[in-house]
């Protein structure tokens, strides 16, 4: 498509745009008495406006029923989880019996260690990629602690080529065929915070299992972001968290993936609770653990009925639109940002560049965009004219026009702000 850096051409995107109506589901925050355009659903997504009701009738359900909400609310509690497993399954591409939703992010990453990083031998290592979002490198570092073994020695990083701001697909089998038989472990972001980059998750999950290791994935910026095939990539588990771009809210719940292999293995190392056992024996209160037939069995405590009410409510709209909708326009609306971005750098002399991978099969929804120069001036300046986008050292903003609420014409309003701004630091 040919397309025109003009109010009008952007407009017209907007009236051919199948998901258009969904923009007034959404609620959003004003800067100077405006609707901001907001670049920041890889980080937190916006609030869908069903999902007050959601929140409130669990609070009508506690006043009215108080205890025997756990049975007798419309939408019982005790099982209430249960509810988001399907519609979760298809966004992630998984049986319903491999998802559940529990915790949060990193609590869940540990918890699935605990089940497949079995340190033993030779076999002892992590591989994951250089740099990391901190709380990965945290927790694998933690990990490997307890177990007894040296981060230094333990985890191995794959590395960018010097010069190259992504990773090398080559590179990183290469390193794993050469880690080899001391490989416990591969852990790697689905979609890389800090570029946006997008790996290829059933390439790399093959060559982990060629070489004896587990393969999971940190799929915080990917789940409800690519598309996911997570069962016939025979992943052996994945979490991810709700409020980046599943807008279920700030710190909610997270949602895993246990491949069914795993399923009803009685001798598998898992940390245990009386919400993962059979739900036929769990108010017997035995001391024998028996455990769900599915990833429930990973469960530890009784579902936080408050925080899955808005995962619910995102998920049904999820549900509604589905996952091809909502790439097909991803991958408009990003091109269309791209295009603005460097008809903008034209007109004010190259001040900055995409990092981001520019093929459709390397990138999502996010542009990492490194400023070269004033960049934080920069981002300060979009941010008082209410265009909300991120900052991350030493120099890059990412911009991420979330497919269900971000318009065309969003990223041409947004790059007329960005060219005042470069040309107003140009002039002071
Ligand atoms: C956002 C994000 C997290 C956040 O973890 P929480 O436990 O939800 O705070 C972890 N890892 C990655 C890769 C992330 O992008």
């Amino acid at each position: 498509m040919q397309f025109k850096n003009t109010r009008e051409f952007a407009q017209q995107l907007d009236q051919q745009d199948k998901l258009r109506e969904y923009r007034d589901q959404f609620h959003f925050p004003n800067v100077n008495k405006k609707q901001v355009i907001y670049f920041t659903g890889n980080s937190l997504g916006l609030q869908p406006k069903n999902t007050q009701k959601y929140v409130d009738d669990i609070m009508k359900d506690w006043a009215d029923l108080a205890v025997e909400g756990h049975f007798y609310a419309e939408k019982p509690w005790w099982d209430y989880h249960e509810r988001l497993a399907k519609p979760l399954s298809k966004i992630v591409g998984a049986n319903e019996a491999e998802v559940t939703v529990m915790n949060t992010l990193t609590v869940n990453l540990h918890l699935l260690m605990v089940s497949f990083y079995q340190p033993k031998g030779k076999r002892y290592k992590i591989i994951c990629e250089e740099k990391a979002f901190p709380s990965d490198q945290y927790m694998l570092n933690s990990q490997v602690r307890f177990h007894g073994y040296d981060p230094d020695d333990a985890i191995v990083e794959i590395k960018k080529r010097e010069g190259e701001h992504n990773f090398r697909t080559e590179d990183i089998l290469q390193t794993i065929e050469e880690v080899g038989e001391e490989c416990a472990l591969i852990l790697i972001g689905g979609v890389n915070y800090y570029t946006g980059q997008v790996f290829d998750i059933k390439t790399i999950t093959k060559a982990g299992h060629d070489i004896g290791a587990f393969v999971g994935w940190d799929l915080a910026h990917a789940a409800g972001n690519i598309k996911l095939e997570l069962h016939d990539w025979d992943v052996d588990f994945a979490a991810w968290c709700s409020y980046k771009y599943m807008n279920s809210g700030p710190g909610n719940a997270s949602g895993c993936f246990v491949h069914e292999r795993f399923h009803n293995k009685k001798d598998i190392p898992r940390f245990e609770g009386w919400w993962g056992t059979s739900k036929e024996s769990r108010f017997l209160m035995k001391p024998e653990f028996e455990p769900m037939p599915n990833a429930d069995a990973w469960q530890l405590s009784n579902a936080p009925v408050l925080a899955l009410a808005p995962y619910l409510a995102s998920l049904e709209l999820f549900d509604e639109v589905g996952m091809d909708m909502l790439i097909e326009k991803r991958n408009l609306i990003v091109s269309y940002l791209e295009f603005i971005l460097k008809e903008i750098d034209k007109e004010v002399d190259s001040t900055f560049e995409i990092i981001t991978p520019s093929t459709q099969e390397e990138r999502a929804t996010q542009l990492s965009v490194f400023l070269h120069g004033e960049g934080r001036a920069l981002f300060e300046y979009l941010m008082k004219n209410g265009v909300i986008t991120d900052w991350r050292e030493p120099n890059v903003i990412r911009l991420t026009p979330a497919p269900f609420y971000c318009s065309y014409e969003d990223m041409f309003v947004f790059g007329q702000i960005l060219k005042q701004g470069i040309l107003d630091k140009k002039n002071s």
